[in-house]
């Protein structure tokens, strides 16, 4: 069914576009998100990094300003010297609270610590030597050493920064101090966001997570491995790689890490490096939030779809309604009209048909007088016939001769009488010819002749006799026996009895006019005489069609018939049709009996 097909494919193609759209809006609401995430991690890395830096900043001139001190020096020059030795032990320790720092020392040229802040504490740094670390060495140098390491001694984790102790341009020792970088941690720490210091060999020594605390990123190789342990920059803490599941570069220095923990989450990771100090800072977003993000875009872009679905299902089936209306309006439209038709055929077949029934009811009304006009001249022709019989026998052949010319005159009045009554009963196609209306106005008085006579009705004809027109020749004797009919009917009422037919032409149409010296008509049923079935005579004497009918066949010949009131008493009737063409005007006119 290619209908059913089409539609699947339309709820394809529907669900093909909803996919489309969640998948857009998907990528789109997630790239939105983490660009926002970005943005505001971007800023949170910013500060974290400006308040680490400003932290080493803080004390990166302290060994410095302390080298120049007079006490460190004269201890350097008489290392031995117990008194001096405590003395600066005091004021090591004042400096080093003051300072905030964590731990204030000095060393001799051989890495020794001669007198350190913490010299009363439980794991002094006096008497130790730390010549290994890096700091220490670049100190000998003669520069600023700075160094992160977790303590030997203290196993905190620090930040060093060592100075040389100079006298008369001879490196006699230098002066370290240590930063504990604990505080950075605690009071950064954010749900969601975690910060990560690495070191050069990518080593992570400040995070607020605790347990990425010696972690890498990367794997770490062998040789970079050995140097670390050999450094003891961590002591003995167990360096290890973090379980990164995967990583994405986004550009621009951001990517998407998802870290194996339990549970394994993803963050949107972002980095700065500090390159005095030799460290890397990186920030890390955790991206959950991004997909709850996801979660409401997609779930209001189903419903917005949703809505416009059936927004426009709605239409549509509106339409549709709207189609069907339409159509069934027409069809109605055209079935009405069809039946209209119909209605106008049947009508047009039933008015044929009572055409037909009204003029045999006419026949059946003329049936006795007809009768009668056949029987007088059958008793005239028995009469002239007995006559010459009796003549040949008496052998008087002319006498005899004559009566039988009498018979066949008689019989040729009688062929006529049968044929206008054939003419009359015939049921006729409607077309029209010319016609004589004096031959017309004959042949209708023919064949009511006998009544006429009955009623001793005086029949006066006047006007042009001459008058051809154009109509059906049966149907126009249809109308004209009717009319001459119900005249005959209404002069019966009274002592004188005539009827006036008259014809005259009017322009190029013929009038034809019957008025009768009857009672004529009662003013209140003039307008309902030609209404069919309307009658005023008493049963089996009318059916009150035939001026109905009398008058539809004028009509559809394209003439009038109307009926009034004489001035001088008695009904007129008058015709009016079309003229036959003056050209066939006078001609003679075969007759067709
Ligand atoms: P019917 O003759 O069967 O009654 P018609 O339709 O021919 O039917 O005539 C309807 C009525 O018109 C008659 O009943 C009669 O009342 C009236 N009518 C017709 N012709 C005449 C007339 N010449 N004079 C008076 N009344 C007439």
């Amino acid at each position: 069914m290619p209908l059913l097909n089409r539609r699947r494919g339309v709820w394809l193609l529907v669900f093909a576009a909803f996919c489309l759209l969640l998948w857009a809006g998907a990528r789109w609401a997630r790239q939105g998100a983490l660009a926002e995430l970005q943005q505001q991690a971007r800023l949170e890395l910013e500060r974290y990094v400006a308040h680490l830096q400003g932290q080493l900043e803080k004390y990166e001139f302290l060994p410095v300003v302390l080298a120049s001190n007079r006490r460190l020096v004269s201890l350097l020059q008489h290392p031995a010297d117990p008194k001096r030795i405590e003395a600066l032990n005091r004021y090591l320790e004042t400096i080093n609270r003051i300072t905030g720092t964590s731990d204030t020392y000095l060393m001799d040229r051989e890495g020794l610590t001669i007198a350190a802040s913490n010299w009363q504490s439980e794991r002094p740094f006096v008497g130790r030597n730390f010549s290994y670390r890096p700091y220490f060495k670049e100190a000998m140098k003669g520069n600023l050493g700075r160094y992160f390491a977790l303590g030997t001694t203290s196993n905190k984790r620090g930040y060093y920064f060592a100075y040389p102790v100079r006298h008369q341009g001879r490196i006699l020792g230098a002066v370290v101090i240590k930063l504990d970088l604990a505080a950075t941690e605690r009071s950064w720490s954010r749900p969601g966001t975690e910060f990560i210091v690495t070191d050069p060999d990518g080593v992570v020594f400040i995070t607020t997570h605790r347990g990425w605390r010696f972690k890498t990123l990367t794997p770490l190789t062998a040789e970079v491995y050995r140097r670390i342990r050999e450094s003891r920059r961590y002591v003995d803490a167990p360096i290890e790689p973090l379980p990164i599941d995967s990583s994405e570069e986004l550009g621009d220095g951001v990517r998407l890490l998802r870290i194996g923990m339990d549970p394994p989450r993803e963050f949107l990771v972002q980095e700065m490096a500090m390159p005095q100090a030799g460290w890397k800072v990186q920030v890390l977003s955790r991206t959950d939030a991004i997909a709850k993000q996801q979660i409401r875009t997609l779930a209001f872009l189903a419903i917005l779809f949703i809505a416009l679905l059936l927004l426009a299902l709605f239409w549509n089936q509106r339409r549709k309604r709207l189609r069907e209306r339409v159509r069934f309006e027409r069809q109605a439209k055209r079935m009405l009209e069809t039946r209209v038709q119909e209605q106008t055929r049947e009508l047009q077949k039933a008015q044929d048909a009572l055409i037909q029934s009204a003029k045999l009811a006419v026949i059946g009304q003329l049936s006795t007088g007809i009768s009668h006009e056949l029987n007088q001249p059958l008793a005239a022709i028995r009469t002239y016939a007995d006559n010459a019989r009796a003549l040949l026998q008496r052998g008087r052949q002319e006498a005899a001769s004559e009566n039988l010319s009498h018979i066949s005159e008689l019989t040729e009045r009688m062929a006529r009488i049968s044929s206008q009554l054939k003419i009359f009963a015939r049921r006729t196609s409607g077309e029209t010819t010319p016609v004589p209306l004096s031959t017309a106005i004959d042949d209708s008085l023919g064949l009511l002749a006998a009544r006429l006579r009955e009623t001793g009705t005086e029949v006066r004809r006047s006007g042009d006799p001459s008058l051809v027109v154009r109509a059906n020749r049966v149907q126009l004797e249809q109308v004209l026996v009717n009319l001459i009919g119900n005249a005959l009917h209404a002069v019966e009422a009274v002592p004188e009895r005539f009827i006036e037919i008259r014809t005259r032409a009017l322009d190029s149409r013929a009038m034809l006019s019957i008025r009768d010296s009857g009672p004529g008509i009662d003013l209140e049923i003039l307008n309902r005489i030609f209404d069919p079935f309307f009658t005023t005579k008493e049963e089996g004497r009318g059916l009150g069609l035939g001026l109905s009918i009398s008058q539809r066949i004028m009509e559809v010949m394209g003439g009038t018939l109307e009926a009034g009131n004489h001035p001088e008493g008695g009904a007129v009737f008058t015709l009016i049709l079309a003229m036959e063409d003056t050209a066939a005007q006078g001609s003679p006119i075969p007759d067709t009996v």
